[in-house]
């Protein structure tokens, strides 16, 4: 692709880094950009520069949060008798649209997946088995995606809190098996965290 500029050349090579961008559309939208107001292109800038630097993660749940204690941890209308573990905070915004589910969370940060080289260590794991002991938390709902890895890290889990004496539940009812939580549908998928059974090793 020939560009009539080395800034627009620049542009949109980043803006093509992103998923599901090719060079096309980085350019339709490099030009959009630039056509609009000066204004509200240094305001995306801005917004962005500002969610990249200034984004922080709960540091009880690993959620994303503007503070150090996410909005959920901090909420005094949720069930901390209950705490829901999924693989990211996509999976967080899916379950809290289902408007099913008053508990805490706690955010892996990923899933066990020995072909990329991901393992527990790599994982908010720990964390979540530091959480326990002084909690008032009496449940633990495992909602990962029932895929492979998705399997393989709920039994890791279900051995590691087994020492806890809680219950372990899994949401795998109602989601269609080897697909992603954060595609499932609302309806589902507050029906599988409602209709949650028991984790049996
Ligand atoms: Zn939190």
């Amino acid at each position: 692709m020939n560009f009539p500029s080395k800034l627009i050349e620049n542009a949109v090579n980043e803006m093509s880094k992103l998923p599901g961008i090719g060079k096309k559309t980085a350019l339709r939208l490099v030009l959009h950009l630039l056509k609009r107001e000066e204004e509200a292109t240094l305001t995306l800038a801005e917004s962005l520069t500002q969610m990249r630097t200034q984004i922080q993660y709960c540091r009880q749940c690993h959620n994303i949060a503007d503070t150090e204690t996410c909005a959920i941890c901090a909420s005094r209308s949720r069930d901390r008798s209950v705490v829901c573990v999924v693989e990211d905070t996509r999976d967080v915004l899916a379950i809290e649209n289902t408007a099913q589910y008053k508990g805490l969370y706690h955010v892996l940060g990923g899933i066990i997946s020995p072909l990329e080289g991901v393992g527990p260590a790599d994982l908010h794991i720990d964390s979540l088995l530091r959480r326990l002991p002084e909690s008032t938390i009496q449940e633990v709902i495992l909602a990962l995606s029932p895929t492979m890895e998705g399997d393989t890290t709920a039994f890791y889990l279900t051995k590691k809190l087994k020492p806890f004496n809680l219950k372990i539940s899994t949401i795998a009812r109602g989601i269609p098996v080897g697909g992603e939580l954060e595609y499932a549908d609302e309806i589902s998928l507050g029906r599988s965290i409602l209709s949650r059974t028991a984790y049996d090793v």
